[in-house]
C-alpha cells in the first residue's frame, strides 16, 4: 500500500503547469483531490514518475453563473457543490449527485473536475453532466479547448483530454424557469460506487410542454452513457402515436401538433416533418390533415439515387431495401460507411456532403408530391449545425428551378420529439 517513488511538482500557475506536463509527457499525472489517483498509486495500478499538483493554481475554485452558464472551476470540491445554495436551488440534479458520492471525508477533497477527468464509468458526475449537456474547458500549451461531455469519454478510464491538458472548468447551460432534475443511485450501502444510476434533467416551457430532456446512465457500460436512443425513441413514439390516432379515426388537434413541431409554423396546414437519427421517419400534414391512406407514410424508405460523392461500393444498411433514404442517410448508415459514429465526425468531413445530398433529395421528392409550405428536419443527425445550409443548397440544385422549394427549417424546440409525445399523450387522454 505504498506508492512507487515519484517526483512532486507544485506549479503556481496554469501556464507553468501545462508547460511542465508538456515537458514530462506520459510520465506525469495531474493531482487534484487525489481520491482516485492516490488509491491507484498505493495499489501500484498507477506508477507515474511525476505528480503535478494543481491545487496551488489560483482561480479554479469558483462556482458561479454567468452568460447563461453555470461555471464550476476545475478545483471545486464535491462538498462545495453540496453546500452551495445556488446548486441546491437551481441545479438539483448536481446537488443530488454530489451528495451521494462516497462519504464526507472524500467529498471534502474530491473535485468535480477530477471525477470527470478520471473517466471511471462508475463515477457519478459523468452521467449528471451528460444529462445536463455540459461541456468541459481544457487548457494546454496550445491554448483552450471546449469539449462537449457527450464526446468526452472515449473508453474505460479514458477521456478526450490530452496528457498536457488540464480541465479548468465545467460549463452547464443554465436551466429555464420550469426545470427539474434528479439523480437516482442504486448502491449496496451508503457511500459505495453505484451498482447503476440514472441522471435526468427536464425543462418545460411556460405552458408545461417539455422542451428538453437529458438522460445519463452510470456504470452500465464501459463508458458513461448518454441515453440518446431513449431520447430518439420518443420521436418514433410520437409518430407512432400519431399514426395510431389517425388509424382509430380520432382527430387530434393538428394545429397544436404543428405548433410543437415548429412554433414558427403555427397555423401551417401543409407541412412535412423528417427526423433523421437512428432511423429516418417522416410525417405530413396536408390541408391540416395527417396524410394517411393505405398505411401511414413511410418516407424513410424513399428511393434515392447515389450522391455524387458516395463511397464506391457502399450498399446501404436498410434490411429491406439496402440503399433507400434510411439505408443511406440514417445515423447507422453514416457509421457503417465511415466506421465511426456520426457524432464523432468533424463538421468538414465528406460524410456531411453525402448526407446533405440524400436529405435534399428527400426534400425535393416530397415537395413534388405534397407541395408542403414548410419542411422541418429534426433528429440527432440534424444536430450537425452545418447541415441545414448544405441541404438547402443541394435541394436547390436538385430542383433545378423547375418548382419553388418550401422553407426548409430545423425544429424550433430543442427536443421536439418529447414535446410531441407529451402533447399526443394529452390528446389521447381526453
Ligand atoms: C472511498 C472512496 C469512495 C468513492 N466513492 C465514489 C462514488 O461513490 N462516486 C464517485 O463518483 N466517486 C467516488 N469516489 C471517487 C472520488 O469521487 C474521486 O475523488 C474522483 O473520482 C476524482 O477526483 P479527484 O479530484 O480526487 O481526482 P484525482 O484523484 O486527483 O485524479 C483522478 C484522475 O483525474 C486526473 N485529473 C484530476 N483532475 C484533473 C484536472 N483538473 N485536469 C486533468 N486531469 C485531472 C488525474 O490525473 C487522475 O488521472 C470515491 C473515492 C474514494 C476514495
Amino acid at each position: 500500500m505504498i506508492p512507487a517513488t515519484f517526483e512532486y511538482h507544485v506549479p503556481p500557475s496554469l501556464v507553468e503547469a501545462t508547460a511542465l506536463l508538456s515537458r514530462l509527457g506520459e510520465d506525469a499525472k495531474v493531482l487534484s483531490g487525489g481520491q482516485s489517483l492516490i488509491p491507484l498509486m498505493k495499489l501500484r495500478l498507477a506508477t507515474p514518475r511525476h505528480i503535478v499538483d494543481i491545487n496551488s493554481i489560483p482561480g479554479l475554485s469558483d462556482v458561479r453563473e454567468s452568460d447563461g452558464m453555470l461555471r464550476i472551476g476545475g478545483l471545486v470540491r464535491e462538498a462545495d457543490l453540496e453546500e452551495s445554495s445556488l446548486i441546491r436551488t437551481r441545479y438539483p440534479l448536481l446537488h443530488d449527485t454530489s451528495g451521494v458520492i462516497a462519504d464526507p471525508v472524500v467529498r471534502n477533497l474530491a473535485t468535480v473536475g477530477g471525477n470527470l477527468a478520471h473517466g471511471d464509468p462508475a463515477n457519478d458526475h459523468p452521467a449528471a453532466m451528460l444529462a445536463l449537456d455540459a461541456e468541459v474547458v481544457a487548457v494546454g500549451p496550445r491554448g483552450e479547448r471546449r469539449l462537449p461531455v457527450s464526446t468526452f469519454f472515449t473508453g474505460p478510464f479514458a477521456t478526450a483530454l490530452g496528457n498536457d491538458e488540464i480541465l479548468v472548468e465545467v460549463r452547464v447551460p443554465a436551466p429555464g424557469p420550469h426545470s427539474a432534475g434528479a439523480y437516482l443511485k442504486l448502491e449496496r450501502k451508503v457511500g459505495d460506487f453505484a451498482t447503476a444510476a440514472v441522471a435526468v434533467q427536464v425543462d418545460l416551457d411556460a405552458g408545461g410542454v417539455c422542451t428538453r430532456a437529458g438522460i445519463g446512465l452510470t456504470n452500465v457500460g464501459p463508458v458513461p452513457i448518454k441515453a440518446v436512443a431513449a431520447e430518439a425513441a420518443c420521436w418514433f413514439w410520437a409518430w407512432r402515436r400519431l399514426n395510431e390516432l389517425a388509424d382509430s379515426g380520432a382527430r387530434p388537434d393538428f394545429d397544436r401538433i404543428a405548433y410543437v413541431l415548429d412554433p414558427a409554423g403555427r397555423g401551417i396546414e401543409d407541412l412535412v416533418y423528417f427526423t433523421a437519427g437512428t432511423g429516418i421517419g417522416g410525417g405530413a400534414l396536408a390541408a391540416g390533415r395527417l396524410v394517411h391512406g393505405l398505411m401511414h407514410s413511410e418516407m424513410g424508405h424513399l428511393l434515392v439515387r447515389r450522391a455524387p460523392e458516395e463511397v464506391p461500393g457502399f450498399a446501404g444498411v436498410c434490411p429491406y431495401h439496402g440503399d433507400c433514404l434510411e439505408g443511406m442517410a440514417s445515423g447507422p448508415a453514416i457509421e457503417a460507411r465511415w466506421g465511426r459514429p456520426a457524432e464523432s465526425l468533424p463538421p468538414n468531413h465528406p460524410a456531411w456532403r453525402i448526407e446533405a445530398d440524400y436529405l435534399a433529395q428527400a426534400c425535393v421528392n416530397v415537395t413534388s408530391v405534397l407541395s408542403p409550405r414548410v419542411i422541418v428536419l429534426g433528429g440527432g443527425v440534424m444536430e450537425q449545425q452545418q447541415l441545414l445550409e448544405m441541404i438547402r443548397a443541394r435541394a436547390a440544385e436538385h430542383a433545378r428551378g423547375y418548382f419553388p422549394l418550401p422553407r426548409i427549417e430545423r425544429p424550433a424546440l430543442e427536443h421536439p420529439g418529447l414535446s410531441g409525445a407529451l402533447i399526443l399523450a394529452q390528446e389521447a387522454a381526453r
